[in-house]
């Protein structure tokens, strides 16, 4: 598929730029390029603008995927993006950027090339980066990025690749690696660790040795990250497809001890001989292949929270306080919006009832497709229903009996 720079795709890349960019003839397979990200392209072009198609888009063609959407970065700041689409409005305060708006709300991202700020030009001396407007040039856009598999620009005129980091030699030995140091880069952004898992899960690549122990020593700084972002990035773990080996890395990482601990000791506590929470992820996976789309955010939260969820009410003799006092917690610390919260608690309380048949008024309720859905999830998972089922109701009657003969004394 790639033609050219043969001698740089074999270079070992030691993560630092490379000063002359590899250039590789190459067509992509136009059919699989969104048009309207090409319009933006050529349009920026013909006004005399620097303009590549980036990112995600780039790669997955190259992976022989198809892309779930393209990205744009160009030489055009903000404003001179507005002037030649009416159809644009600019965003993002720590990252501005116009979005140009096609039929159906279809959006094109279109953001001006950035470098990373100098530390002279960040505001708190640590690493975290918090605001991103300094704008660039394009290698040193492609520099800034997070993986070097996600800085490869596609020329659409020339047609090229072009990458300044040795992404086409990481695409090939199908490795997950960031631009320049690994614990400088998530230290910047400790999201980028959740990225790592992602794109390795979902794009079935290893993860570079370094890249990997960065992630393993860098994890507690998830926990400055702005929460809105994990929370985001968690629900991408579920969605694509490849929530099972995602949630596997992060327990394997140590990620999850810092996102859900309430989850990984729920794990670490397990009989090893239970499979069946990553049963259930692997049914999600699975079925989400089959559906060719994503379960509602709500439904997949459930079916990751249900198991450690069912245990912390199954001991307690008040179950719906236990359920509210294990997602008080997790709301918190991933800013989940109370709603989903709420929801997931209702759809929980009922699991036990429409296992056992009784759906009652709930099946007239809007949660009640997602319960569904949740149930056909649960697989072999089902079971732990079953023994809840059994313990529940004797420890609700020895509740019962007790606060009967507190009021009588
Ligand atoms: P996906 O297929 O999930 O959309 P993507 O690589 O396109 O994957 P996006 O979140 O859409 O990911 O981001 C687009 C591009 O922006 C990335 O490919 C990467 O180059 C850059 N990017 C995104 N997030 C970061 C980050 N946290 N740090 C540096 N660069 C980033
Ligand atoms: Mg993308």
């Amino acid at each position: 598929m790639l033609d050219g720079d043969d001698d740089l795709a074999r270079r070992a890349n030691d993560g630092a730029p490379l000063s002359t960019p590899g250039r590789y003839t190459c067509h992509l397979d136009p059919r699989k390029i969104d048009p309207d990200a090409a319009k933006v392209v050529r349009r920026l072009v013909r006004h005399g603008y620097e303009a590549y198609l980036v990112g995600g888009g780039v790669r997955d063609l190259l992976l022989g995927r198809t892309p779930k959407d393209f990205d744009v970065c160009t030489s055009a700041r903000p404003e001179d993006v507005q002037r030649l689409f009416r159809n644009s409005r600019i965003i993002g305060r720590r990252f501005r950027l116009a979005h140009v708006i096609f039929s159906g709300g279809k959006v094109i991202e279109t953001a001006t090339f950035r470098r990373s700020p100098t530390p002279e030009e960040k505001s708190d001396d640590d690493l975290l980066i918090r605001r991103d407007n300094f704008f660039g040039r394009a290698d040193e856009d492609a520099n800034r990025r997070d993986f070097t598999i996600n800085a490869l620009f596609y020329d659409l005129e020339a047609p090229q690749v072009i990458d300044w980091c040795g992404g086409v030699a990481d695409l090939q030995r199908r490795s997950v690696r960031t631009i320049g140091d690994p614990l400088v880069r998530f230290m910047e952004d400790p999201v980028r660790i959740l990225r790592a898992i992602k794109f390795s899960a979902r794009l079935d690549l290893g993860i570079a040795p370094s890249v990997y122990n960065a992630m393993v020593q860098c994890r507690g700084a998830l926990a400055m990250a702005a929460r809105p972002r994990l929370f985001e990035e968690l629900l991408r773990l579920l969605r694509e497809g490849a929530a099972q080996v995602s949630f596997w890395l992060a327990w394997e990482t140590g990620t999850l001890d810092v996102l859900l601990p309430e989850l990984s000791s729920y794990l670490y506590d397990r009989d090893p001989e239970d499979d069946s929470f990553w049963s259930i992820l692997r049914e999600v996976d699975e079925q989400t292949a089959e559906r060719g789309e994503a379960f509602d955010d709500i439904v997949l939260l459930t079916c990751l929270l249900f198991e450690p969820m069912l245990e912390a009410c199954s001991g307690a003799a008040d179950a719906p306080a236990a359920a509210v006092n294990f997602l008080e917690p997790i709301v918190e610390r991933l800013s989940v919006p109370r709603r989903v919260a709420d929801a997931i608690r209702r759809i929980v309380a009922q699991l036990p009832r429409m296992h056992a048949g009784r759906t009652g008024r709930f099946a007239q309720t809007s949660l009640y497709t997602m319960a569904r859905d949740v149930m056909g999830l649960l697989g072999q998972s089902q079971s732990k229903l079953d023994t809840y089922l059994q313990t529940t109701p004797k420890k609700r009657r020895r509740k019962k009996k007790a606060q009967r003969g507190d009021s009588a004394s």
